[in-house]
């Protein structure tokens, strides 16, 4: 018998130990010679995943005499086939970095050093300090006398970083805790997504998964620049661009993304829902759209309230004073049984779709090109080339990542493709859909396990204050739907709430006693923790402590001289990091003297990824392990260590002394210690007693085999439904899978269904029966998800197991929403139920040609004595700021500027600028400059580059220049963060701040170093 390389491994467990592989009467001897030829000698090899960017990549760790000796690609993960881009390729000189935090380390209020101590040492003060602050500051009630049993002196910001495994429980922490300043990286980068690819389909998740754009034959990149900051995603862009896709490019600057396009489109920070406007009158007006998808799919046939109305950049329903709308002023039409009114001829002048058309009958090639600086050309090649894909047996893809995300309008930005795709029928099927390009290592678990105020573990809003019992909070939160062909799925929500709380509670979580409900803090209606607030709060002297792990806020968020002074206020800080970055040592970035700073700061040091076992999702929704390949360096550990032991330490004082509201803690179903696999098995969840199920019984303790089967009377528990299903008794832990196996309809779209584990229930692309007509016959038989063949469905696992619906038992494709059907109308968006072009909130125009609105009605606007905001067209600062990654260096560069070979790739802050713009300033290749805004200035070197044009926005010359975000003082010793010139904006759905547009000005500074 002959094995793969492939094979051997998988045979061998991936790594770990090794099965009795000659009982199988399995020769192994030519294997192992093979298998031993591909090692290195003496080393143990180990998958573990690249922490940077959501592609997460797999690698193979060597470890040899308990030290890592080589990282590399492995070769068997179907996304990167073994490629690495630079961050990858410097995983062991980052994980064997003499940088790295290896103790822990104090630092006393007042003194100019950081001490070391012993993790014993640590964690008693650190407990002994939530206690304390807990016990004064607990909120049992709020300003209205209302149960709010909650704590907002206290923070936690982070992480992506963290495993799923640890999220969930800390998570668990902090609502224990009752803190509800809570929030992580995903706010600030793909915050939008969810509530916009919710609206649109019901789920806030990327669509498809990265190998899936090969099958596209259009692909439009919008707000991303994906060969620089996903490689791996691109390699797919280009196997589709081989097979005669045509790529197209729309972005501020031309980059390498734009090099390996057909078409590069420079386009105006801020208007890419001007440009796509465009696009959608364009298909209206030419019939491009994908009728019978459109009619059958979409609620494009729906008939829109009378309430509603649209007049000069507002919708119906506006509050001035509240800056929000009445929503409600949004709704369809019912009939008496509560059945939306239809009209599938499409000539009632309040269908969804004539109500589109006449949206965006402004939007001609003439306004659209003045606003946006694209030529008609340009506009009209995008239009015609995207929308021919609006056929059966075409698709196309929508790319984006933060340059859509991070506006003032980032929702709707994304919502815009949303309709399009709706539109020309490219959504379910392989190469279409809406490539959400997710930024941080494990953002997409962290996401799902809801480290984010606003939520809970799998996408339940967080409880407030007027549903003060779990019934109140259930009927407010629990769709209903009239239509029985309608599917509805989140009428299941009580059995995922409950289950949560079980969970998190267990026996002390009863029916009695609402399953636990009381003991999560509840938030004020409409009250926003997130990033922006946190810190104008802690400006304010609000809150007086707080946790920062694998997050470096001092670098990354908007307007960070006012977020450094904000930090400096605390009284004490945890933080838990892998280096040194402008967060943990702010109290001694230059020009402040730390006797002045008052904090008392605890830094741990963490454990790096292949030095700790547990899982990640990559952006595509796949859930992945990856195993510890040596242990922590030096005295390093693991968050979930540290979570684990901060709980405990917490709990026994609030058993030993009380305190105020202990139940949360004192009561919880809290591990003992981590194990990531123990708590993988939590987060898929348990029968808490014998349960029969469809005929079948499940013992207490057995592992619940998928979230259908769980319960609202609490027999079952899971840490995070979606996830349920992942870990069962039969086939074990799902997310260590690594068969590569495939039926030739599978291979055909590059689907691998058995590698690794997706949620939901291991579905690989989602809203597939959006793929077939109603009797189940794929649109495009060539590249078919699933059929309906036989009296079942063949393929991927279908998006809800029903018949087709023009079948007996046959429901609508979109199972997740209330009507069954895709919205084209979104009512549930705070910002408008179309997207709608704005200004961003700092804008080189006096007039927005669309309406009178200038900027977003709803926008949320930080005010403070450190908030400016230039008005409208201000001559000081005529220079549009666009901000963006590197590859080299990652998010805010704290991790990889310790890598060497990445700094002498990247060493410095610089700003790219046209050649016109560098001649009207005097500014010459090289020099350095100053750029300023409102909020401040920061150094950084020239790049003129033909790469940036200038615009020409309604008949007038703008300039636009653009600055990585991945620097600061800590490394290199040259240049400061962006982030000192962006502005304290942020989108109405989500808070992302507006880090893609503000105005600045620049001039050649008068010596090497200005400031
Ligand atoms: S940064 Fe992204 S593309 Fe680069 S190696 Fe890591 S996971 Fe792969």
């Amino acid at each position: 018998m002959s094995v793969s390389r492939r094979g051997f491994i998988k045979l061998l467990g991936a790594g770990t130990a090794c099965l009795g592989l000659s009982k199988l009467g399995i020769d192994l001897t030519p294997t192992q010679a093979y298998a031993a030829g591909l090692k290195i000698e003496g080393a143990k090899e180990s998958i573990s995943i690249c922490p940077f960017c959501a592609c997460c990549c797999n690698v193979l760790v060597h470890a040899k005499d308990g030290k890592i000796i080589n990282v590399e690609g492995d070769p068997d993960y179907p996304v990167s086939g073994g490629g690495l881009c630079a961050k990858g390729a410097a995983l062991k000189s980052l994980h064997m970095s003499p940088e790295r935090l290896t103790k822990p380390l104090y630092r006393a209020p007042g003194s100019a050093k950081w001490v070391e101590k012993d993790w014993d040492w640590m964690m008693e003060r650190i407990a002994r300090r939530i206690k304390d602050q807990r016990d004064r500051d607990f909120m049992p009630k709020n300003a209205e006398g209302a149960v709010a049993n909650r704590l907002e002196s206290v923070f936690h910001l982070g992480s992506s970083q963290v495993s799923n495994e640890e999220a969930a429980v800390l998570h668990q922490m902090i609502r224990a805790f009752g803190i509800v300043h809570f929030d992580h990286q995903a706010r600030i980068c793909h915050s939008p997504s969810v509530p916009a690819l919710a609206e649109c389909f019901g789920r806030g998740a990327m669509t498809n998964h990265f190998a899936d754009l090969a099958n596209s034959d259009a692909v439009l990149i919008m707000g991303s620049n994906c060969a620089e900051h996903h490689p791996m995603t691109f390699k797919w862009i280009i196997k589709a661009k081989e097979k005669g896709a045509y790529v197209m490019h729309v972005d501020p600057k031309f980059s390498r993304t734009s090099a390996r396009s057909n078409l590069h489109v420079p386009i105006r920070s801020g208007t890419d829902i001007a440009m796509l406007g465009g696009m959608i009158k364009y298909i209206l007006e030419n019939k491009k759209f994908f009728a019978e998808f459109v009619v059958n799919y979409t609620n494009a046939s729906f008939l829109v309230g009378e309430k509603y109305s649209f007049k000069d950049g507002m919708f119906s329903g506006f509050d001035a004073a509240k800056k929000k709308y009445d929503k409600s002023q949004w709704a369809f039409e019912k009939d008496s049984q509560g059945l939306v009114k239809r009209d599938k001829t499409l000539a009632h002048p309040r269908c969804v779709i004539n109500v589109m058309r006449d949206h965006y009958s402004r939007y001609d090639l003439e306004t659209v090109s003045s606003v946006t600086g694209v030529s008609k050309a340009d506009l009209l090649k995008v239009y015609e080339t995207f929308s021919a894909t609006g056929k059966p047996d075409k698709a196309g893809a929508f790319v984006y990542a933060l340059g859509w995300t991070q506006h003032s309008v980032g929702v709707q930005n994304i919502r815009m493709s949303g309709l399009i795709q709706q539109l020309l029928g490219n959504v379910g099927v392989a190469g279409g859909g809406i490539a959400a390009l997710r930024g941080e290592p494990n953002v997409q678990g962290t996401t799902d396990h809801a480290l984010l105020y606003g939520y809970l573990p799998g996408y339940h809003n967080m409880p407030t204050t007027n549903f003060p019992a779990l019934d109140d909070y259930l009927k407010a939160n629990t769709p209903k739907s009239a239509d029985p062909m309608s599917v509805n799925w989140w009428q299941n929500r009580p059995k995922y709430i409950v289950s949560l709380l079980k969970s998190w509670y267990g026996e002390n979580a009863t029916k009695e006693n609402d399953f636990g409900y009381s003991y999560v803090p509840k938030l004020d209606p409409g009250q926003d923790c997130s990033h922006l607030y946190i810190f104008d709060r802690m400006y304010k002297d609000k809150i007086k402590g707080g946790f920062c792990f694998g997050h470096n806020p001092c670098q990354s968020i908007p307007n960070s001289h006012k977020v450094r002074k904000a930090w400096d206020k605390l009284d004490w800080l945890v933080m838990g990091d892998v280096f040194h970055n402008e967060t943990t040592d702010n109290w001694r970035r230059p020009g402040v003297d730390p006797k002045k700073c008052k904090t008392e700061i605890f830094l741990l040091p963490s454990a790096y990824r292949a030095e700790k076992a547990g899982t990640v999702s990559n952006s595509g929704r796949w859930q992945m392990w990856h195993y510890k390949a040596a242990e922590p360096l030096g005295k390093s550990r693991s968050m979930g260590e540290m979570f684990v032991e901060m709980m405990n330490r917490v709990r026994d004082l609030y058993k030993k002394e009380g305190g105020a509201f202990p139940d949360p803690i004192t009561k919880a179903d809290y591990p003992a210690a981590f194990d990531a696999e123990a708590v993988a098995r939590r987060v898929n969840g348990y029968f808490t007693k014998d349960v029969e199920v469809g005929g079948k019984l499940y013992k207490k303790g057995q592992l619940v085999p998928g979230f259908p089967n769980l319960k609202a009377d609490g027999s079952t528990t899971s840490m995070c439904w979606v996830y349920c299903g992942g870990y069962t008794e039969e086939a074990g832990n799902l997310a260590k899978r690594r068969d590569l196996t495939q039926t030739p309809m599978q291979a055909k779209i590059h689907l691998y269904p058995k590698f690794a584990w997706v949620w939901p229930m291991d579905r690989r692309i989602l809203y597939n029966r959006a793929s077939v007509d109603v009797n189940g016959k794929p649109y495009n038989p060539e590249k078919a998800v699933i059929a309906w063949e036989n009296g079942k469905w063949v393929g991927d696992v279908p998006d809800g197991g029903q018949p087709p619906m023009a079948m007996k038992g046959g429901v609508y494709p979109f199972i997740m929403h209330t009507e069954g059907h895709s919205q084209l109308f979104g009512p549930g968006r705070e910002d408008g139920p179309f997207p709608e072009h704005y200004e961003p909130a700092e804008t080189p125009i006096t007039t927005n040609p669309f309406s009178a609105q200038m900027s977003n009605p709803c926008m949320k606007v930080i005010k403070s004595d450190m908030d400016e905001l230039a008005k409208n067209g201000d001559p000081r600062f005529p220079i549009v700021l666009t901000t963006y990654s590197l590859t080299e260096h990652w998010c805010s560069g704290s991790e990889t500027r310790n890598g060497p070979a990445l700094l002498e790739a990247e060493p410095q802050q610089y700003v790219e600028m046209s050649p016109q713009l560098a001649k009207e300033k005097g500014v010459s290749n090289g020099d350095v400059v100053i750029v300023e805004s409102l909020r401040g200035k920061t150094e950084a070197v020239a790049m003129v580059t033909v790469r940036i044009k200038p615009f020409t926005i309604m008949g007038k010359t703008v300039h636009l220049v653009g600055m990585p975000f991945c620097f600061g003082w800590t490394k290199p010793k040259c240049g400061d963060t962006t982030n000192r010139v962006t502005v304290s904006v942020g989108d109405p759905n989500t808070s992302i701040p507006e880090y893609k547009a503000c105005l600045v000005n620049l001039h050649k500074a008068k010596k090497v170093t200005e400031l």
